[in-house]
């Protein structure tokens, strides 16, 4: 069986990269380590600017490249408070791909496309790809329910976006949401994605800059370990911890928004994952984390995830597939 109709693939040639694999920018879990590592197996490695100052950010960049010669990207949340500063760095230390998220892709596409800079937008709707299409992105990554961190309301799965957003738009499109294997890997394929990005799977790896404990959790949960909530403010995947259940309770309280707001606080995410207070953090991954059992380098996953890919038929990927 061959399934997946995509060699050559747009992704892959878009990319300069061996495999269509992509890492998340995963705040507080992808920096420079993680990224780097992802790029020299021949995935692409992105870097997760929304957690980082811009001073930080441009350590990692640096970092990036003396580690690779590969191409890596950044993600860059748009609604980052600092995202001009950002955009600077970005262009001044020649970072060759951007992944744009949380925002409208118009105002910043074609700056970063005049600098020669290849830029795919994250969606979680077929309108939203459209859109994103009509600013000018290169490639779109759908991103579907299951995934974890902030998350479209419409609560779309990775299985029916994929296929819609397939149709809405000809840029070559990248699945997100549940994958997190070479066989999650071709099913996204067979829809017609090009590519497959893949978050909770590189927070459990050893160059994830995740807290320990954090990862620890990661690989412990079972199913139906998270749950999409927060809608009112941004709808964010998190772990059922000590945090959400106050959260839950709020909600059976009846709280306003700014009461949820006053709850969230600022830093969760960062207390939860960085700082690895599994009670108190917001802990953000998808629910394919209860797939997960261990903490692996980078680069295994990357070249375990393209021999499953094959195995299950999927056509070879790469010049450097050799098992
Ligand atoms: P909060 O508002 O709760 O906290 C801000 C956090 O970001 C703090 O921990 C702070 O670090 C850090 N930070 C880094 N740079 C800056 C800066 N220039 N100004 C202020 N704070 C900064 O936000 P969250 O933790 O929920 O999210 C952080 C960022 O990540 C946001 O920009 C958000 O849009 C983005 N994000 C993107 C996601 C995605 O899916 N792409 C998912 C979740 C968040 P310190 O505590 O050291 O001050």
């Amino acid at each position: 069986m061959a399934a997946d109709k995509n060699q050559p693939n747009r992704i892959t040639e878009l990319f300069g990269i061996e495999y269509p694999i992509i890492q998340g920018g995963m705040i507080w879990c992808a920096g420079w380590e993680l990224a780097s590592a992802v790029s020299e197996a021949g995935g692409l490695g992105v870097i997760g600017s929304g957690s980082m100052y811009p001073e930080v950010l441009k350590d990692h960049i640096s970092k990036c490249k003396a580690a690779t010669s590969n191409p890596f990207a950044v993600n860059l949340p748009l609604l980052y408070p600092d995202i001009e500063k950002h955009v600077e760095s970005i262009i001044e230390l020649g970072v060759p791909i951007v992944f744009t998220s949380a925002g409208s892709p118009k105002k910043w596409t074609s700056k970063l496309k005049s600098h020669g800079i290849t830029v795919a937008h994250v969606v979680s709707s077929a309108v939203f790809a459209a859109k994103s299409e009509a600013a000018g992105v290169d490639a779109v990554v759908c991103e579907g329910f299951e995934a974890g961190g902030h998350n479209g309301r419409e609560e779309t799965t990775t299985m029916c976006l994929i296929p819609s957003v397939v149709e809405s738009v000809d840029i070559p499109v990248i699945a997100a949401g549940g994958l997190y294997d070479g066989k999650s890997m071709l099913a996204a394929m067979v829809l017609g994605a090009e590519g497959a990005q893949m978050g909770s799977r590189f927070v459990a790896t050893k160059e994830s800059s995740a807290h320990n404990e954090f990862k620890k959790i990661v690989v412990e949960l079972g199913e139906g370990g998270t749950s999409l909530t927060l809608k009112e403010l941004t709808p964010v995947r998190m772990i059922h911890n000590q945090f959400y259940r106050k959260v839950i309770e709020a909600y059976e309280a009846k709280a306003t928004n700014e009461e949820l707001a006053e709850l969230l606080g600022r830093g969760r995410s960062k207390k939860g994952m960085f700082e690895g207070n599994i009670d108190e953090g917001e802990l953000e991954i998808g629910q394919i984390a209860s797939m997960l059992q261990k903490i692996q380098p980078a680069g295994k996953v990357v070249i375990e995830i393209v021999q499953q890919y094959t195995d299950t038929g999927g056509q070879k990927l790469g010049k450097r597939f050799e098992f």
